[in-house]
């Protein structure tokens, strides 16, 4: 059992960890940059260190500051959260090595699905589907057109230490292949350090769907059904649901057994989620993600059970709190990731929140770690809140989502909350009908009126 974790992040997902902790009585320990020293998870931890200035790779991304504030409290255990140090391998590796707990999967694992080629022949070892494409790394120009000839165009070049959207280019046909093919090179390397890329049939109008999947790290496995994460901008969830409006009861028992006899099939242990593009009826994996995800409350919502409670149940060694077939859905759940951006391009808007007012009522979750008077700081992600609503069904979740929104209030600086009023009135989004180019379209019809 720990009784002291130390939560290497922030903003709403370090209160998120915090409100775990304190239910299952272990002490919380948050870090913090100078720039953060007045932030929420600092007051509502037990303890907090301070753990550098405000750049990120000197305070939330440095590993030697992170170890010292669990030796100077006595933390036995450290959850990373995600984004930050959450799928750096290397760190769990140095967290072990200092006989700290983490809490999440093994190196291994997190260096394994990291590389997305690697991670892919896994995959597909496992019986998994993938999107048909190049095996392994194309480095010759000569090879990714004759590769690209057989997959059939259009073709998407992507980069194998890709992240965030990065690397990624489409060619329509043989002449675009040369510019796609060596822009993608260059922006891998200028992103990753790294200029590996792999081609992969680019699917037009897919859906993006992800199992939720956990494993108990003895190669027991089960799977909570997909989240639907569609609503895109810039290869960026807007919006997610869960279940998928667009999945069969069928499709969804096929895929969920597949993803949890991979799982257990590895031996992996803790969260993770196996991300799919999905058309036709047909899932195509795309990457696993070795951690909690920011969405990871439509999930909890639809069956009810605390994901973050179980992350830190299965690294105490304990076995899963819930098997299979304890595992049922109760209604539709919709998050919308609040973020502090000005419309209509979305650029950051930090600075002081003069009001701030959390939606309440039945269904209505608001995870968040702002307050009034908080000021955003400028240095990190602009997401300042999640907006959790569940109904009976997905025209109730939305219904009460347009209420929720109608009564949250933001005041001082800019968000995305008038974006999530218009997407409301929207055909497409009230019938689910839609697929992850369906908003930058929208976007841009909204930029020409
Ligand atoms: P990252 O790790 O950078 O997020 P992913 O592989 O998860 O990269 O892809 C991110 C997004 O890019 C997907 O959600 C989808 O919108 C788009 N994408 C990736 N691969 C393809 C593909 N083969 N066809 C069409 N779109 C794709």
């Amino acid at each position: 059992m720990f009784y002291k974790i130390l939560i290497a992040n922030r903003g709403e997902i370090a209160l998120r960890v915090v409100r775990a902790c304190r239910e299952m009585g272990i002490a919380s320990v948050a870090v913090h940059s100078t720039a953060d020293a007045d932030a929420m998870h600092v007051r509502m931890a037990d303890e907090s260190v301070c753990i550098g200035p405000p750049s990120a790779a000197q305070s939330y991304l440095s590993m030697p500051a992170i170890i010292s504030a669990c030796e100077v409290t006595g933390a036995q255990a450290i959850h990373p959260g995600y984004g930050f140090l959450s799928e750096n391998a290397q760190f769990v590796q140095i967290v072990e090595d200092h006989g700290l707990a983490f809490i999440g999967p093994s190196a291994e694992h997190i260096r394994v699905m990291g590389d997305k080629i690697a991670a892919k022949e896994t995959m597909k070892r496992l019986g998994v589907p993938c999107v048909p494409g190049s095996e392994g790394g194309v480095s010759e120009l000569s090879d990714a057109l004759e590769i690209a000839g057989g997959i059939g165009y259009p073709v998407i070049v992507k980069a194998t230490a890709g992240g965030g959207g990065r690397g990624m280019k489409v060619a329509r046909d043989a002449e675009e292949m040369e510019r796609a093919f060596l822009t993608a090179r260059a922006e891998a390397k200028a992103a990753f350090g790294n200029d590996e890329v792999y081609l992969e049939k680019y699917l037009e109008r897919p859906r993006h769907i992800e199992v939720q999947v956990f494993g108990d790290g003895r190669g027991g496995a089960v799977h909570l059904a997909e989240r639907d994460c569609s609503l895109q901008r810039r290869h960026q969830k807007v919006l997610e649901e869960a279940p998928g409006p667009a999945v069969t009861a069928e499709e969804r028992a096929r895929i969920g057994r597949v993803c949890a006899e991979a799982v257990a099939e590895l031996g992996y242990s803790g969260a993770g989620t196996i991300e799919f593009l999905y058309e036709d009826g047909e899932f195509y994996f795309i990457e696993m993600n070795t951690r909690l995800q920011v969405e990871h409350p439509v999930t909890e919502a639809i069956f009810g059970v605390d994901l973050v409670r179980e992350q830190i149940r299965v690294a105490e060694g304990y076995p899963l709190s819930f098997t299979q077939d304890d595992l049922a859905i109760h209604g539709h759940a919709i998050e919308v990731r609040i973020n502090a951006e000005r419309m209509p391009d979305f650029a950051p808007s930090p600075g002081r929140i003069t009001q701030y007012h959390a939606p309440g009522g039945f269904g209505v979750r608001m995870d968040s770690a702002i307050y009034d008077g908080y000021v955003i700081p400028p240095f990190y992600d602009s997401l300042i809140g999640k907006l959790v609503v569940h109904g009976r069904d997905r025209a109730e979740a939305l219904s009460r989502l347009n209420r929720a929104l109608g009564e949250l209030i933001v005041d001082g600086v800019d968000t995305t909350i008038p974006l999530f009023r218009a997407l409301l009135e929207e055909e497409a989004v009230r019938t689910g009908d839609y697929t992850i180019h369906w908003l930058e379209h929208w976007l841009e019809r909204q930029a020409a009126a």
